[in-house]
């Protein structure tokens, strides 16, 4: 079987072509600067990677060579459905759906909620019906896995007014991600699916942490948006709600621009003043440079301090899995973070964590609880599977 998978953002379209059950991806790529004359299509098929410029092109036009890069390759005829990673679905859905009319009514509700993403990804289911007419498409929402959270997680200390009106509370984000992992990671180290306690720590540009009990989220770090929770490439995570009022007085700016300020240019980015990389941080750091070694310092230190708030909710952790293109591969960040939560009776297997689990099944602990393991995530295999699973049942 075959599944189309697409992530539509404001400028740039993924997509790949994956088989739901062994995992293999026969085509991926991605489409970027949609919408510049610098727009461009790079994909990997067949072990080559080839790039083609698309002048100008919109969603609409990268995805119509996207589809005819499909019929070149021989992959169209096979397809059995596409699956649209969804940023925002709000408390309207738990799990993914096909997109009727009214899952997409629904979605576009929660516009407000997920402004700069809900808009892409619903145009490209739009896109996606008329290219693929004898196709369903299934929307997989960021936000779905969280919903299993109990209300404790999820209000804030604000009036129910704000709640109940403007759907003020944590929702929770990279939930395809988590769901992928902690459900991986019960698997592959033979915990008791309904007796297990797991925290993922998904660290990419992007970093979220979640508590999952029994294969269910009962806490996140992101909340509202994205922006709450750890340090990242470019957001600064939590900080005084205060500030942004204190720093648009200060700058003369607006709510919102100090906002967007606080999503682009702080995280690693700001604290350095050299870049969001982690691994150009970590290189610039050996060599002395001071915003690099603060910026990992706050980054280890306030991850750190979330994890350990996260086993609050669980009351043990059997394991922690490391997930994202950090938490996969840096090791000296997972060291450094390591260090803060030996506390917690964990011991890390120094030579295995530079090897980043290589040579022992993922695991980068000693053989005591809770470990730490690394488990590779991969939203795309995750989303094909939950498209077969609804295209296949309806
Ligand atoms: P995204 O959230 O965009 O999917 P990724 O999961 O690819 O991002 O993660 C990007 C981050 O992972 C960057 O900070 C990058 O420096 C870091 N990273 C990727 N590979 C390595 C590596 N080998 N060593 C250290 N950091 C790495």
């Amino acid at each position: 079987m075959k599944i189309l998978v697409l992530n539509c953002g404001s400028s740039s379209a993924k997509f790949a072509v994956i088989d739901p059950e062994s995992g293999e991806e026969f085509i991926s790529g991605i489409a970027q600067r949609l919408g510049s004359p610098q727009a461009s299509l790079d994909w990997k098929f067949g072990g080559k990677k080839e790039t083609k410029e698309l002048p100008g092109a919109d969603h609409d036009q990268a995805l119509r060579e996207v589809v005819a890069l499909l019929h070149e390759t021989k992959l169209a005829d096979g397809l059995r459905g596409v699956g649209h990673r969804v940023l925002h679905a709000g408390t309207k859905f738990s799990g993914s759906r096909l997109a009727t009319p009214d899952v997409i009514a629904k979605t576009e509700e929660c516009i407000p909620l997920g402004p700069l993403h809900n808009p892409p990804n619903l145009l490209g289911i739009k896109i996606a019906e008329q290219l693929f007419p004898g196709l369903k498409n299934v929307a997989v929402f960021d936000t779905a896995f969280h919903q299993t959270m109990p209300p404790r997680a999820y209000r804030y200390a604000v009036p129910a007014e704000w709640h109940d009106k403007f759907m003020v509370r944590r929702y929770g984000f990279h939930g395809t991600s988590h769901r992928f992992v902690a459900g991986q990671t019960i698997k592959q180290f033979g915990l008791d699916p309904n007796n297990s306690a797991v925290i993922t720590v998904h660290l990419g540009n992007g970093c979220s942490c979640a508590a999952v009990q029994n294969g269910k989220c009962v806490d996140t770090t992101m909340g509202l948006t994205p922006l709450e929770g750890v340090v990242m490439g470019t957001r600064c995570g939590s900080v005084d709600p205060a500030l942004v009022g204190y720093m648009s007085k200060n700058l003369g700016k607006s709510a919102e621009e100090i906002v967007d300020f606080m999503n682009k240019k702080c995280g690693l980015l700001g604290l350095s003043g050299l870049s969001n990389d982690m691994r150009t941080l970590v290189e610039a750091k050996d060599k002395g440079h001071e915003g690099a070694r603060l910026a990992i310092e706050v980054f280890c230190y306030v991850l750190a301090k979330h994890i350990a708030g996260l086993a609050v909710p669980l009351g043990r952790v059997d394991v922690m899995a490391f997930t994202g293109g950090i938490g996969e591969n840096s090791w000296p960040i997972r060291a450094q973070l390591m260090g803060h939560l030996a506390f917690l009776g964990l011991s890390l297997d120094e030579a295995a964590n530079r090897a980043n689990g290589k040579d022992t099944g993922g695991r980068i602990s000693r053989e005591t609880k809770p470990q730490a393991v690394i488990v590779p995530t991969n939203e795309e295999l995750m989303i094909a599977r939950d498209t077969a699973e609804i295209v296949g049942a309806s």
